[in-house]
């Protein structure tokens, strides 16, 4: 395999945040950024010199997308398998058709982790108001979630008791569902795996993660976990992303249980939110990564020079009256940094942004944006 060296280009099916900051890495070491998608003022656009404006079905366009990219990879993985296979037969495409296919259909997902061994919270898959019925008397208290279009906790429903079945029901209206159970955590982590088109393998130090509703809230770098969790995370997303022999990132999102065992929530083949913070506190932050990995240049150091923490800034922050946030209020709390998307339209639980910092350690890197987050909550 040859290395696809800068002067090159590189092409992202889909040109949300991720990719943005990705093609911002991959400009700072000299190559040029090609986007497609549906959207024409997509986050990415304002970085690349080229933006085609298609769904992601559309494989007519994913074909002629090919033509001007010496390789591919992507930012969502709800792009269409056939239009990465036909966009593969121009420029690769990492990660490939294959492990897209496992990951893009969140049954599929669970049904793969399962069947080769690796651990996952009891679940049944449901196509009906019944089987979700039926599902919750087998598993108790659960979280149904719809196989496909859910991200941000949007196609879920919460089931506690049989109050609420016809709301998770009413889930199977748009999707098939997956009915899971629901484990007490006792905290979420997650790992970020490199593989390079050369079969170079790195990891990242893991982030803990705090959500509220289903949605990422924050999260820091190193996660204040022992060591021999540590160990069995890294050994549990590195063995999943052999197995699913992915070349570019893959983020393994972890439950830690009562008992303290880890348990896949889910896989993410892209740049991750919870490694925003890798940007500051790593030697190599995920989005250069993810280039070097494709590009079959030598994977960087992720090695900490500080601890690091993000906090997301969701469009509920944003004033109803077209003003924004203030960011010179949050931006008095020393070493903090502000990151926009440049999305135009502020809506409900849309990921706008986020403020990083870093210090001394996780806990004081969390406060410092927690801090500088408060300061733009109304008086
Ligand atoms: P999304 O694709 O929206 O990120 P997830 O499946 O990761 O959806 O769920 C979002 C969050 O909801 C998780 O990070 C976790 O906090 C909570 N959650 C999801 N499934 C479960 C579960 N089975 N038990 C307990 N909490 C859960
Ligand atoms: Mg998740």
């Amino acid at each position: 395999m040859s290395t696809i060296l800068p002067g090159a280009t590189i092409g992202f099916l889909g040109g949300g945040q991720l990719a943005r900051m990705a093609a911002l890495a991959a400009r700072s070491m000299g190559y040029e950024v090609h986007v497609l998608d549906p959207d024409p003022e997509c986050p990415a656009r304002a970085v690349a010199s080229h933006t085609v404006t298609a769904r992601y079905d559309d494989v007519e366009a994913a074909t002629a997308f090919a033509r001007t990219c010496d390789v591919i990879t992507l930012d969502i993985e709800q792009v269409s398998t056939a239009s990465i296979a036909a966009a593969s037969l121009h420029a690769p495409v990492h990660p490939g058709a294959a492990p897209i296919h496992i990951i893009q259909d969140r049954g599929r997902q669970k049904e793969w982790l399962r069947q080769n061994g690796f651990p996952v919270a009891p679940f049944r898959i449901a196509r009906t108001p019944m089987e979700v019925a039926t599902a919750y008397e087998a598993l108790g208290r659960s979280i149904a979630k719809t196989t496909s279009g859910g991200y941000d906790g949007r196609g879920q429903a919460r089931i506690r008791s049989t109050h609420d079945l016809d709301a998770a029901g009413a889930l199977t209206l748009a999707a098939t569902v997956v009915v899971e159970q629901w484990i007490e955590l006792t905290g979420e982590i997650s790992v970020m795996v490199a593989r390079s088109s050369t079969g170079e393998v790195g990891t990242f130090p893991l982030s803990w993660n705090h959500h509220d509703n289903g949605v990422l809230t924050w999260a820091m770098t190193p996660a204040p976990v022992s060591d021999a969790t540590t160990e069995a995370a890294i050994a549990l997303a590195s063995s999943i992303a052999a197995e699913l022999d992915i070349v570019g990132l893959l983020a393994v999102e972890l439950f830690i249980t009562a008992d303290d065992t880890l348990m896949v929530n889910e896989l993410a083949p892209r740049p991750h939110n919870t490694f925003h913070a890798t940007e500051r506190a790593c030697l190599t932050s995920q989005f250069e990564q993810q280039v070097r990995a494709v590009c079959g240049l030598p994977l960087g150091s992720t090695a900490l020079h500080a601890a690091g923490a993000i906090v997301n800034l969701l469009g509920d922050l944003w004033p109803t009256d077209g003003q924004h946030p203030a960011w010179e209020r949050a931006l008095e709390v020393p070493g903090v940094r502000l990151h926009l998307y440049g999305k135009k339209i502020a809506k409900p639980g849309r990921k706008m942004g986020h403020l990083s910092a870093v210090g001394p350690t996780s806990d004081a890197a969390r406060d410092a944006v927690l801090d500088a987050y408060s300061r733009l909550l109304p008086p």
